[in-house]
């Protein structure tokens, strides 16, 4: 029997598509009549082959990216991009700019700065606790990158548009809204996202390298921690994480057949976010935390009257069917993520279960 799944709000690991969580469970024991599971099956097979350029192709066709794009997948989540991008982009006397909207891009200015490299924090928002994110970006003449978080998971806000930065590349930690919204690419020189909230299981990392950019980047590395290792050998340099390779080119697939276009799927997503931001800002019990223009339509993050409230809320929520709702622990409060694969039913579920909560205790 099935156990009865749950309204998944979790921020990550997070809800996948129920149609692509069947879809492995089952091929799980006999992938495409191998007579083994994709688990079991060689990286160096003909199977294995198709999964991968499956999932590269289907990334290429939403993100519209040409030849000139490399799609690779990489060990290691979003932070080991973190240390990998200065490594790779920051040789001697190279500089860089770090915008910083949470505690993402914090850790990511923190790697930068662990090896020494050479960077500027050219705009940030911890003023007032990374509530916003900031208009006036200046970007330093001759700098190599400019850094941004393009949706800040924990503090609820997302680049809307993304900086004018006079041609210098945007490299961007995308992993909490990747594929939710179409893109200006032609703007970025590299794209990453850790794939546990809108791709698949973590420990998996797309990246995306434009190959000029790659082109400048330093030599003397480890293979493993170079892009261009992987670039190379497709990213089978070594044994990659086929399951999570597989999930991502199914959730994709998913996103195709069920959206057509990232155009639809961020219209979806904007539908969804906008039912429970209408909530907060309809009720004097619900405060939004932050500013309007810098909402996230991926992690609606908000606080109630008091802690105690808070605590009820959550709880109250699970025995409702509703998991995941509480805020990160470095901010408290709560929090709804809704990626890609929240469904409307889950969330017109949580407006009502919010309505009746604010009826009941406001
Ligand atoms: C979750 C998250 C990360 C961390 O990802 P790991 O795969 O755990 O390293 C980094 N950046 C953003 C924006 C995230 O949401």
């Amino acid at each position: 029997m099935t156990a009865q799944r749950i309204h998944n709000f979790n921020a990550g690991p997070a809800a996948l598509p129920l149609p692509v969580l069947e879809k492995i469970q089952a091929s799980f024991l006999n992938f495409n009549d191998s007579g083994m599971s994709i688990t079991e099956i060689s990286h160096r097979s003909s199977h294995f082959d198709a999964v991968i350029n499956d999932a590269v192709e289907r990334a290429r066709q939403l993100l519209k990216l040409d030849d000139t794009w490399h799609v690779l997948f990489i060990q290691g989540g979003a932070s080991l991009q973190f240390a990998m991008i200065p490594m790779n982009f920051l040789g001697q006397g190279q500089t860089a700019d770090y915008i910083n909207t949470g505690t993402w891009s914090t850790k990511a200015i923190k790697e930068a700065q662990i090896q020494k490299k050479t960077i500027q924090v050219t705009a940030s928002s911890e003023d007032k606790n990374f509530s916003y994110i900031p208009e006036a970006i200046p970007c330093t003449p001759g700098a190599r990158y400019v850094h941004i978080t393009t949706n800040n998971t924990i503090k609820g806000t997302r680049f809307a548009q993304f900086p004018e930065t006079g041609g210098i590349p945007l490299v961007a930690d995308m992993s909490s809204d990747i594929f939710s919204r179409p893109l200006p690419m032609e703007k970025f020189g590299l794209i990453y996202a850790g794939a546990q909230k809108n791709l698949g299981p973590s420990g998996t990392c797309m990246v995306s390298i434009k190959k000029d950019f790659l082109e400048t980047a330093e030599d003397d590395l480890p293979s493993m921690l170079k892009y261009s290792t992987y670039a190379a050998k497709n990213s089978m340099y070594n044994t990659p994480p086929c399951f999570g390779i597989y999930t991502i080119g199914l959730v994709l697939k998913w996103i195709q057949e069920q959206f057509g276009t990232l155009e639809k799927m961020a219209a979806f997503n904007e539908q969804k976010a906008a039912i429970l931001y209408d909530v907060i800002d309809g009720s004097g019990f619900y405060r939004g935390t932050a500013r309007k223009d810098s909402r996230s339509l991926m992690n609606v993050t908000f606080r109630l009257p008091t802690e105690e409230l808070e605590k009820k809320f959550v709880a109250d929520a699970l025995k409702k069917g509703m998991g995941g709702l509480k805020g990160h622990r470095s901010v408290g409060g709560c929090r709804a993520s809704i990626y890609n694969a929240a469904t409307m039913e889950s969330v017109m579920a949580l407006k009502e279960f919010m309505t009746s909560f604010e009826k009941e205790n406001g």
